[in-house]
C-alpha cells in the first residue's frame, strides 16, 4: 500500500467517524428537546374537572382553546383547573 493510498484510507475513516459522532449529536439534541418539551401529567398538578374558588382553565395565560394546554398534557376542560393555574393579565 503506499503512502499515498494508507492517507486517502485515514482520511476516509475520519470524515466517516466524524459523520457518525454528529449524526449521534444530532440524534442527542433532539432527544433532549423532546424531553423538555413533554407536557406535565395531569395527576402531577392536581388537575381537576372543575373550577377552583373561582379560578378555571379558561381565564388562564396557558390554556389553549378549545381543550388543550400548553403546559399540561391531554384533553383540558375550560372549566377544570390545576395547580399551575396562572390568570390572564
Ligand atoms: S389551569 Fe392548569 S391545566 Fe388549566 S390551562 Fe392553566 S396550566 Fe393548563
Amino acid at each position: 500500500m503506499s503512502e499515498q493510498t494508507k492517507n486517502t484510507s485515514r482520511r476516509t475513516a475520519l470524515k466517516a467517524g466524524l459523520a457518525v459522532i454528529a449524526g449521534s449529536s444530532a440524534v442527542a439534541v433532539a432527544g433532549r428537546a423532546k424531553a423538555q418539551s413533554a407536557k406535565a401529567a395531569q395527576s402531577t398538578v392536581g388537575y381537576q374537572a372543575k373550577p377552583n374558588n373561582g379560578q378555571q382553565c379558561s381565564t388562564c395565560t396557558q390554556f389553549v382553546a378549545p381543550n388543550a394546554c400548553q403546559i399540561v398534557d391531554g384533553v383540558i376542560a375550560p372549566d377544570a383547573w390545576c395547580q399551575l393555574y396562572s390568570p390572564k393579565a
